[in-house]
């Protein structure tokens, strides 16, 4: 089902454990006093909202960083769903193609959710946003406030969120510590380079990215220097 893992200022990782380790997103919940964040929710095949709610009793904000379908699946299971509006219409409207569902195969999936679950036709289920952000907009908890960074070029509506009070960014698929995907139907390897430079510019004590491990600014640095000499790129393999 979910594996966690806590971290500092409040922090859970979610994990997927039906979702290999090399495919499955970082699902984030962030405590607040007034309201929690998630902040992306997977493939979404199991009860994410169920296992959120063991976690909390305050209303919970879920924010994907993008629609593709490894972050955006269990957006539907939550009531109050934000993202960025230039994906707004793949949230709505998702298929195979525009949430690169195409990529996966069955050594994707440790176990689907039942006997006749077909990886090869499945995407996630409709989640229309209930509320668009975009860059300089505030999150507010009540005790804590993330901003929204705009940061496009693996997907055109990318967002990260950053606590400036803790140092703590969350960045989605703009930058993790593996190979980056700048080779989809809608990535623009300039933009996310700029987006890289963004986020190594920012005074952070640690990113919690999209996926694998969490670091902070000199891994994040080291990584964008690999990305722009041709290491870590899709299109330069
Ligand atoms: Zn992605």
């Amino acid at each position: 089902m979910f594996e966690t893992q806590s971290f500092d200022h409040g922090v859970t990782r979610l994990l997927e454990t039906d979702i290999s380790a090399d495919w499955r997103c970082n699902i984030w919940h962030v405590r607040g006093r007034d309201r929690d964040l998630i902040i992306d929710t997977g493939f979404g095949l199991r009860s994410l909202s169920d296992a959120v709610a063991r976690l909390t009793e305050v209303p919970v904000l879920a924010v994907c960083t993008h629609s593709h379908h490894d972050h955006a699946g269990g957006l539907c299971q939550f009531d109050q769903r934000l993202g960025h509006g230039l994906e707004a219409d793949i949230f709505a409207n998702p298929t195979r193609q525009n949430t690169v569902c195409d990529l996966l195969d069955t050594s994707v999936i440790r176990a689907g959710p039942s006997d006749d679950f077909d990886i090869d036709t499945w995407c996630y289920q409709p989640a229309p946003l209930t509320g668009m952000v975009d860059d300089g907009d505030v999150i507010d908890l009540g005790d804590r406030h993330f901003e929204v960074l705009h940061l496009p070029g693996h997907s055109p509506g990318s967002v990260a969120l950053w606590e400036a009070e803790t140092g703590t960014v969350f960045t989605g698929d703009a930058l993790y510590d593996g190979v980056l995907y700048d080779h989809l139907y809608h990535s623009v390897p300039e933009q996310m380079i700029e987006s890289l430079n963004r986020l190594c510019d920012l005074p952070l004590s640690v990113m919690h990215a999209g996926h694998f491990g969490s670091f902070g600014r000199d891994r994040a640095r080291q990584i964008t220097a690999e990305y722009l000499s041709g290491q870590r790129s899709m299109l330069c393999p």
